[in-house]
């Protein structure tokens, strides 16, 4: 037997905690406090029988995982994939923590799902499993205790599934007006107008101010799009707007490129039946999918799962500015290939963060008993993340600091003076 060992590759729940450790000893955080924000504060994971459309029984696991609530209630998305465990769970929550505290959001941070492939189920099984899930989960949630949010492969139809669950589970007493258990339900259940393209919108505005901050615009400037769900097809949209040129786009099943520039309006309706992906669009051409972060571009925006790139694959990159829409695209050991490369990086925590922003807003919407007008909501959504923006920027030179750095010593800081003022129970 030999006895070289195989390196696995990091988890994503690796990556957040050498992060989170690096600018812990960085700007010398309290021990304890390090200790607190070092752990998940509850790790729930249950398993439910659902019934098949044929009649059979499946048993299905759902997680829960809140990680730090002493800026108030717990939030994030909940993610149906088939990878998802508990490890991710705690690394997509602990991330959560970071992304609220950040934008100055009064939540903590949790992240949860189901290990499912949703294209292996019908609509109406997909019902029951949510609708069984949210009943397991209990009083785990709550309009003013946890509050989940669409993520991968959920969307506005899941979230009203948890709202009307939640509501007709509850006694009547406890459960009146309490639409605001759920963020980034349909318009029409209490949902927020343009909480759909929030995400998409950030990811776009945060790029212009980066290029702005360089004296630049997105006039001419060619991007590229790693996962064309919500995040890839919103901030495609708003990037084309703005005069920029998208000339790839890869998801799970095909990699498209075309010099002259994709139209993210026509693959995007090319992707809407509910199984769809962007393979089959003919008007592009399908490239090896080896190739993708290879390609010459000024922008890349990975906005697929977690662990896209690495050391092997950082090397290739042309883009000299990678927008993070996903949560943790990057490993530990890619980021610091690029970083030497002298690529920027605007981190998922501040990059993606438009979404839980618009998030916030419906739940204030909600809480006040108000609707909200479209131009409204997405003048508040940019007016915050431009200050957040802001003081990103005055971290990443007043400390002397990459991007993710900059952003975490805030995020961090915030939540450390929460803890002193209030000291530890009992
Ligand atoms: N799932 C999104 C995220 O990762 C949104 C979370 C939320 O709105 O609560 O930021």
């Amino acid at each position: 037997m030999s006895t070289l060992q195989e390196k696995k590759p990091a988890t994503m729940y690796e990556n957040v905690m050498q992060q989170y450790n690096q600018v812990a000893n960085l700007v010398g955080l309290n021990e304890n406090i390090k200790k607190i924000l070092g752990i998940t504060n509850n790790e729930i994971i249950v398993h439910f029988p659902v019934k098949m459309d044929n009649g059979e029984v499946k048993i299905f696991t759902g997680y829960r995982v809140q990680h730090n609530n002493a800026l108030g209630p717990y939030k994030g998305g909940l993610r149906y994939h088939p990878t998802i465990d508990v490890d991710d769970a705690k690394a997509l929550a602990m991330w959560m923590t970071w992304k609220t505290s950040l934008a100055g959001l009064p939540f903590g941070g949790a992240k949860g799902g189901i290990q499912l492939d949703p294209r292996e189920h019908s609509l109406a099984e997909l019902e029951r499993i949510t609708r069984r899930f949210t009943y397991a989960l209990g009083d785990n949630i709550g309009p003013d205790q946890d509050i989940p949010a669409p993520d991968v492969n959920t969307n506005p139809q899941t979230m009203a599934w948890i709202l009307d669950t939640y509501m007709s589970t509850k006694s009547p007493s406890s459960r009146s007006h309490n639409n605001h258990i759920v963020t980034g339900k349909p318009v029409g259940s209490g949902g927020l107008e343009g909480r759909d393209r929030a995400t998409g919108f950030g990811v776009f505005l945060t790029i212009k101010l980066y290029l702005a901050s360089q004296g630049k615009t997105l006039e001419g400037k060619t991007f590229i799009v790693q996962g064309f769900g919500n995040v890839g097809q919103w901030a495609s949209q708003f990037m084309v707007e703005e005069g920029a040129k998208l000339i790839a786009v890869q998801d799970a099943h095909a990699t498209l490129y075309k010099e002259e520039g994709i139209d993210p309006i026509t693959l995007t309706e090319h992707t809407q039946p509910r199984k769809g992906s962007i393979a089959g669009f003919t008007e592009a051409e399908e490239i090896a999918p080896d190739d993708f972060f290879g390609l010459e571009c000024d922008v890349l925006i990975p906005a697929a799962l977690g662990n896209q790139i690495n050391q092997d694959n950082a090397l290739s990159v042309k883009a000299n500015l990678i927008a993070e829409g996903a949560n943790g695209p990057i490993t530990t050991e890619g980021e610091e290939v690029l970083l030497k490369r002298g690529i920027t990086i605007i981190p998922d925590i501040l990059c993606n963060s438009g979404g839980v922003i618009g998030s916030y807003f419906e739940w204030l919407q909600n809480r006040h008993g108000e609707i909200w007008q479209l131009d409204e909501v997405m003048q508040k959504i940019e007016k915050k993340l431009t200050e957040n923006f802001k003081r990103v920027e005055k971290a990443v030179e007043e400390n002397e600091v990459d991007w993710r750095t900059a952003a975490y010593i805030i995020a961090i800081h915030r939540i450390e003076l929460a803890y002193t003022q209030r000291g530890i129970f009992p």
